[in-house]
C-alpha cells in the first residue's frame, strides 16, 4: 500500500506543482535531499529553469549517508544528472495533469530541460550514473 502522504512505493517522481509535506534533511548545490515523515522514503528535490521555478522530486532510494557521500564527491553534479535522468524516464508514467504542468515547463524553459536537451542534462540511465555498492 502507498503512503497516503507521498504515494512511495507506486509513485517515483513529482513534476511541477504540488508535492506532499517533507523534511528537509540534506541542502546540496542546486540539489536537496528531503524526507516523508509518514513513512520514511528519501526524496531528492531539485530546481530547474527558468527562475529555478520549476521543482522536480525524484524517489531516492539509497541512504542519507549516500546521498551526502555522492555530493560530495563532485559537489552534486552527478546528483544532479540522475536525477534529470530520473525525470526523463519516468515523466510519462506521470497522470495526465501533472505531465500538463512537465509539458508547460518544457514550454517556458525553451528546450532546455532534461527532457529536450541531453546535451546539458545529459542522456545517460539513471542507474548507470550512481556508484555501485
Ligand atoms: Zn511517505
Amino acid at each position: 500500500m502507498s503512503c497516503s502522504n507521498c504515494q512511495s512505493p507506486e509513485r517515483t517522481l513529482y513534476g511541477p506543482g504540488k508535492h506532499p509535506a517533507l523534511t528537509n534533511i540534506g541542502l546540496g548545490n542546486w540539489i536537496d535531499l528531503a524526507r516523508c515523515e509518514l513513512c520514511g522514503t528519501l526524496w531528492c528535490s531539485s530546481p530547474y529553469e527558468p527562475y529555478a521555478a520549476f521543482e522536480y522530486l525524484a524517489r531516492w532510494e539509497f541512504t542519507a549517508d549516500e546521498w551526502d557521500q555522492w555530493h560530495a564527491a563532485d559537489a552534486g553534479q552527478t546528483l544532479r544528472l540522475w536525477h534529470a535522468a530520473m525525470i526523463r524516464e519516468h515523466w510519462l508514467g506521470l497522470a495526465e495533469d501533472e505531465r500538463a504542468r512537465v509539458d508547460e515547463h518544457r514550454r517556458r524553459s525553451s528546450g532546455h530541460n532534461p527532457i529536450d536537451n541531453t546535451q546539458v542534462f545529459g542522456a545517460a540511465e539513471a542507474r548507470s550514473l550512481l556508484p555501485k555498492r
